[in-house]
């Protein structure tokens, strides 16, 4: 229905949980999932990080000058497959010296790459990964995944590696193997052999499979992370199981206890909305309608995006001040929907019951002060000082619609911009 559909970790729509999310997961590019995989033991091939052609040539000179990849750093999947907006086709490639090395990431680097997962508008690349080369005899595909339909933590391996998993889960959901594991025992040595045997990693392979399943466990676990997908898993010609790709999501939740893991946060890769919104304590999700949406409390917020849908309108944000929000949150949340070109128009749903009607009030004429107001404004505001609220924007000037209830709130706004 109306919830918002954001920031979904695209494999755990396998297990058929709760498809929403009340923030964007947070997000670390590959070669930084290669650092915490060195410190956890997980095999996966030696990378250097560099920002400019000159550092890449650096880093593959350090990584012995041979048998190298060169691969985009962006928070998106897909990259082998993507294409540069300058026509540069492919985000990975793989080189044999370090002049090579130089020449590709110099096509990368400041360039937009446009994959399945980055949408048209792409993501400009600032960072490529030089790593060493491994000769891939086999992809296999393996995640570890917070599993809401089970209260717990599910790891999901298949043979048909290096695509698309929901495509595998669609057209062959019998070369998927899904283990569910323990809440307090965690990942069992006899679940990683049973794992390892269903994706025919047996003989020498299996021991380094099993000892890379618990060491990527055991990394899941203490980085509190809400997935690890590792897309390819690469049996290599030399008979070694190693992580050829990565991708990190953390539990928002737990990120205060994750300091290592806040200081990878790349916020350059986010929805600027988001990060703003962030900066003052907001719940703030950018969304693809016109509508946009000042509401306390995320079941109001949730609610107010169905009723605009219910109206025909579509919304153009979730945006949960909270409880406690004061007049400058108010304000600074304001402004940040003021400042999204695609707003066509603004909903206020306040139900003050621990907050204050008359701050909210305030802080959205402190807002309309500071960078006026062009568009349609409805404000729907009841319960905890209700009437001073009221009155502040009365006596504001602003030409504000007033709502009666949820329903008349809505329809009003969706109206006013059809106007
Ligand atoms: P993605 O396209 O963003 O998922 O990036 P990946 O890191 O998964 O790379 C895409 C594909 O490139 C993989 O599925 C592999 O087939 C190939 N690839 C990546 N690294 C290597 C490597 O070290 N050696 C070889 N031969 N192929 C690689
Ligand atoms: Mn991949």
């Amino acid at each position: 229905m109306g919830v918002p559909m954001v920031a979904v970790p695209r494999a755990s729509l396998l297990l058929g949980g709760t498809r929403h999310f009340l923030q964007s997961p947070m997000n670390i590019h590959e070669y930084q999932a290669k650092e915490l995989f060195a410190k956890y033991g997980v095999a996966s091939p030696a990378g250097r990080v560099a920002a400019s052609a000159a550092e890449a040539v650096a880093a593959a000179n350090e990584l012995g000058g041979a048998g190298l990849v060169v691969k985009a750093q962006v928070h998106a999947g897909g990259r082998g497959k993507g294409t540069f907006k300058n026509g540069f086709k492919g985000g990975v490639h793989l080189v044999n010296d370090a002049a090579q090395a130089g020449e590709i990431a110099g096509q990368m680097l400041g360039q937009t790459l446009v994959t399945h997962q980055t949408g048209p508008e792409g993501k400009l690349v600032s960072k490529v990964l030089i790593a060493k080369s491994v000769d891939i005899e086999k992809e296999l595909y393996f995640a570890i995944l917070f599993d809401r339909s089970n209260s717990t933590h599910s790891v999901i391996a298949s043979t048909e590696g290096g695509m698309n998993i929901e495509e595998v889960a669609e057209k062959t959901p019998e070369k998927i193997t899904k283990v569910v594991v323990h809440p307090t025992l965690g990942l069992q040595p006899y679940q990683c052999r049973k794992i390892a045997a269903a994706l025919g990693l047996r003989g020498k392979l299996l021991n380094p499979a099993v000892r890379l399943f618990s060491s990527l466990w055991n990394l899941y676990l203490r980085c509190d992370c809400s997935l690890v997908e590792v897309n390819p898993l690469a049996v290599t010609t030399e008979g070694e199981v190693v992580a050829l790709d990565a991708k990190f999501n953390f539990d928002d939740n737990a990120l205060y206890r994750q300091k290592d893991v806040v200081a990878m946060r790349d916020t350059s890769e986010e929805d600027p909305r988001e990060v703003a919104a962030s900066e003052f304590g907001l719940n703030y999700i950018g969304l693809d309608g016109n509508i946009a949406c000042l509401v306390n409390g995320a079941g109001l917020a949730m609610a107010t995006m169905d009723i605009i849908k219910l109206h025909g309108g579509e919304p153009a944000n979730f945006l949960d001040v909270g409880g406690g929000a004061s007049k400058e949150q108010v304000s600074n949340a304001f402004k940040i929907i003021l400042g999204d070109p695609n707003v066509k128009g603004i909903l206020v749903n306040i139900f003050g019951g621990i907050m204050d009607c008359n701050v909210i009030a305030e802080g959205i004429v402190a807002a309309v002060q500071e960078v006026g107001l062009s568009l349609p404004l409805v404000v729907r505001l009841e319960g905890n000082n209700v009437e001073a609220g009221k009155k502040t924007l009365a006596e504001s000037g602003l030409n504000v619609i007033s709502g009666d209830d949820l329903s008349d709130a809505a329809g009003k706004i969706v109206k006013a911009i059809a106007a």
